[in-house]
């Protein structure tokens, strides 16, 4: 083997036919076709000849060149196979993970997102063989579960308060409690959708404290609305004061004006016996007199991300009439999930719902399955030790509970943390960890069992990798 001189030589470059040939340029034809197995060729090539221009240190000779072409087009096809929205392993223990695509879908809700990816009668009635209405089961399923005349879905619960405010709201006022004009997930900023929507704000109270009578004195000529919104992510405690929603709602009948709530997280039922004390229900809402909700299908609802309406009768088919609705409404396989999803709340089959499953795990179940998974994944040079640690809910609910959790460990004596941690997020199946002091650690609260076998296959191929590199 030449060795490497000082000077490059371009003429010492492969050519593109030669990169193609080798094992490398085969594969990566193979898995993306052949154009873009060439255009990647002359980039990684046009950037070595830029760096020898450059002066840049690069080596030389014929063998190491065409080496160093194929190392760098087998590093930006890995960087190119990771991209995109793809499966990965949540071992982080945030249930509802907004990153990793908020609530993982139950098995009847992937097979039924599935099965109607093909035709499906979506606007379609096969008992009279006539054009049906689009939606109509999962909107059927959300009054049943809610108590509410009806319900609409669109595209998530930003575009549901947007399009109630815009519908209901526009050239008039909105009155709200000061305390909840708050900022939820970064991106959705109640003032701001206020203002989208065409309304103007009126802010009453103070921060931690509104009473009726601010409500009461905000009323006038043009006011539409007066809404609630659920802060979510944020807590006021202390000495604090709010009027209940039955106050609101009476309030709101005398002046003739619209109350709507924004629920945000959408829970369908008690999740008090999960340690969610004060998430609201969508039901006592609208039996309290709220004349129209808002809420989320991929946070607590524990569905596919989509925006919930609930509400009165001629609200919801205002809205059904409107021409915002064509650009707001959902895709055929949101309708499946949800239904699919709805479907485990009407039979009370809440351990099918895997978000509800995943908050209802006690510290002994998650301690049993790490003792088992630490059992299984035994491999000469990683080391795992079970220990004491916390969950998140995630997805901006509840933010003041903590879930205790028995969280696995892992330690390689050649890796620190981060490099552990990059290696197990860049495995052929990204497995999405936490580093807590210093130490990579697997929270299987949020880790699927069927997907146990493929974590414990990633934790043996780091090892394996380790290995193989130090001989
Ligand atoms: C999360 C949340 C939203 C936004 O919901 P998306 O489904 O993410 O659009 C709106 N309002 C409240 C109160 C929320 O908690």
């Amino acid at each position: 083997m030449p060795t490497p001189s000082p000077n490059p030589d371009l003429r010492d470059l492969p050519s593109v036919d030669e990169v193609l040939r080798s094992e490398t340029g085969r594969e990566i034809a193979a898995l993306s076709g052949e154009k873009a197995a060439a255009d990647l060729t002359r980039r990684v090539l046009d950037e070595l000849r830029a760096d020898i221009a450059a002066g840049t240190p690069v080596g030389s000779g014929k063998t190491h060149f065409l080496e160093r072409v194929i190392l760098r087009m087998t590093q930006e096809h890995d960087a190119a196979r990771l991209a995109g929205t793809r499966r990965v392993i949540n071992a982080s223990g945030v249930v509802i993970h907004t990153n990793l695509g908020r609530a993982p879908l139950s098995a009847a809700a992937k097979r039924a997102v599935a099965d109607v990816s093909g035709y499906c009668a979506l606007e379609y009635d096969v008992s009279t063989g006539r054009r049906g209405k689009r939606g109509r089961r999962a909107e059927r399923l959300i009054a049943e579960l809610t108590g509410a005349d009806d319900a609409l879905i669109v595209n998530n619960c930003a575009a549901a308060a947007f399009f109630v405010l815009t519908a209901f709201a526009s050239g008039g006022e909105v009155v709200i409690s000061r305390g909840e004009l708050v900022e939820i997930g970064g991106d959705f900023r109640v003032p701001d959708v206020l203002a989208q929507s065409g309304a103007t704000l009126r802010e009453v109270g103070t921060t931690n404290r509104t009473k009726l009578a601010d409500y009461e004195r905000a009323i006038g000529a043009s006011t539409r609305v007066i809404l609630r919104v659920h802060p979510s992510n944020y807590r006021i405690v202390g000495f604090t004061a709010a009027p209940t929603l039955a106050e609101l709602s009476a309030l709101s009948q005398t002046r003739n004006v619209l109350l709507y709530e924004d629920i945000g997280s959408g829970a369908l039922t008690d999740l008090s016996k999960l340690g969610l004390k004060d998430e609201p229900i969508v039901r006592d809402s609208i039996a309290a007199g709220v004349d129209v909700v808002t809420f989320s299908g991929d946070k607590l609802l524990g569905g596919p991300q989509a925006g919930i309406i609930a509400g009165r009768f001629e609200i919801i088919e205002r809205l059904r009439k409107h021409p915002l609705y064509r650009a707001l409404r959902v895709d055929k396989t949101v309708y499946a999930a949800l239904e699919a999803t709805l479907d485990s709340y009407r039979r009370e089959a809440y351990d099918e719902i895997p978000v509800l499953r995943m908050l209802s795990m006690t510290k002994d179940a998650i301690a049993e399955r790490a003792e088992r998974f630490v059992a299984g994944s035994q491999s000469p040079d990683l080391s795992f030790e079970i220990i004491n640690g916390h969950s998140a809910i995630g997805g901006g609910a509840a933010p003041n509970v903590q879930l205790e959790t028995r969280l696995v460990a892992v330690t390689h004596p050649a890796m620190s943390a981060s490099k552990l941690e990059f290696a197990l997020r860049t495995n052929k199946m990204p497995i999405i960890t936490r580093i807590v002091d210093d130490r990579v650690v697997i929270d299987l609260r949020t880790v699927d069992p069927h997907d146990e076998a493929e974590l414990i296959a990633g934790l043996q191929r780091i090892s394996e990798q380790t290995v193989s590199k130090s001989v």
